[in-house]
């Protein structure tokens, strides 16, 4: 059994990527070829964003969207402290601070009572100005981008979503892509919409920023390319991994329903387990299912038994961003954010993708269970 089974995916769309590599292997437009502007449309079409501005990964893609406003040396960008590291890595590149946030205990997202507190501490502080609110869609949940978009009106600021694991959810009929001014995505080959390298987008409805991040992606680059007008970076899309993600794309509909049918799979025979908690659905809102993440107490005996069955899981994430080493400096250390430090100690993400057969929920689900049924008869 493969945690994320791309074999699986390859399998059902192996001619038609196929036939995509080759047209662009036949027409050699391997750097911004015409694939990547079809690419971009369906994404716009996709997720109802104005504009899609493809680029090189996902942490270029936050990155690009900080730079495009102007974020820089002084400025506060907002982000929760359980994520992957791209989301304050990006903020510390670009000489911004990050100031970290607690999450929520049942969503795993952005916590607004904490965001609102750090704020506050920031405003107090008075040395940074509060620039860019950056939830994460962690796991595929959206975040709370009403609320969040609420306050960022109120106080002058700017909403990215990170929705690297986040495409394909939704609040409603609003997909992500379209929940904030800008969000930002990884076509990283584990993501729900995922290519066969590096690949990442950004999308918005603002015709400047989507002009200024076109310049961007590019060296900053003028009326042409050899027009240099402001700092840029070299992050465009590889025109084969556009071309591989149009045959992706084309599926990833019926993908996210198969995602969502093993959740259900999963909740339904987990749930029933005292000591597991299943992931949280938030009402009015659509998973993209990035992960299928459990809280459970002897998480790593669990991970151990599971593993001496062939069922393997993941620790998505054991350290949270305020206690990393290379970004302490950042946060208010150990006992700060108590949400992000418990999760990380009860995760566990089991198998997750549209290719699940139901023997394989099947072993995953009673391996959960006799580890529980076991302990149980020990006591
Ligand atoms: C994967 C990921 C990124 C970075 O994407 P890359 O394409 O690997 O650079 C950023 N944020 C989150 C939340 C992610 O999961």
């Amino acid at each position: 059994m493969q945690f994320i089974d791309l074999k699986a995916q390859f399998a059902h769309i192996e001619d038609k990527v196929r036939a995509r590599m080759d047209a662009v292997l036949a027409h050699g437009g391997f750097v911004m070829g015409p694939e990547v502007k079809e690419l971009e449309a369906a994404l716009s079409d996709f997720c109802g964003a104005k504009h899609s501005i493809a680029c090189a990964n996902g942490t270029d893609a936050i990155t690009l969207a900080l730079m495009a406003l102007g974020v820089g040396p002084g400025d506060a960008v907002f982000v929760p402290s359980f994520t992957f590291t791209a989301t304050a890595e990006a903020v510390l590149l670009l000489g911004a601070a990050p100031v970290f946030c607690d999450v929520d205990k049942q969503t795993f997202n952005m916590d607004i009572a904490s965001f609102e507190e750090q704020l506050a501490w920031v405003k107090a502080e008075g040395k940074l100005k509060p620039r860019v609110i950056m939830p994460v869609d962690l796991f595929g949940w959206p975040a709370d981008y009403d609320a969040f978009n609420a306050i960022a009106a109120r106080e002058g600021m700017t909403v990215i979503a990170d929705s690297a694991q986040g495409f394909g959810g939704a609040i409603g009929d609003r997909r992500a892509g379209a929940l904030a001014t800008l969000t930002t995505t990884s076509f990283f080959p584990a993501k729900p919409l995922g290519c066969y390298g590096d690949g990442g987008a950004i999308f918005t409805d603002d015709d400047a920023l989507a002009d200024l991040l076109r310049s961007i992606r590019v060296h900053g680059k003028g009326e042409d390319k050899y027009d240099i007008v402001r700092i840029g970076m070299n992050s465009r899309l590889d025109t084969l991994q556009a071309a591989i993600l149009l045959e992706k794309l084309a599926v990833f509909g019926d993908e996210l329903v198969a995602r969502d049918r093993a959740a259900r799979a999963y909740d339904d025979r987990l749930s029933r387990i005292n000591s597991v908690t299943v992931p949280f659905r938030p009402a009015g809102m659509t998973c993209a299912w990035a992960q299928y993440t459990l809280q459970v107490d002897d998480r790593d005996a669990l991970q151990a038994h599971l593993k001496a069955q062939g069922i393997p899981s993941a620790i998505y994430y054991p350290m949270p961003m305020h206690l990393q080493t290379a970004y302490k400096a950042s946060g208010r250390g150990e006992g700060s954010l108590p949400n992000a430090e418990y999760l990380a100690g009860k995760v566990l993400s089991l198998p997750m993708h549209p290719y699940l057969s139901d023997a394989d929920i099947d072993k995953v689900c009673a391996g959960v269970e006799s580890f529980y049924a076991g302990q149980e008869a020990a006591q």
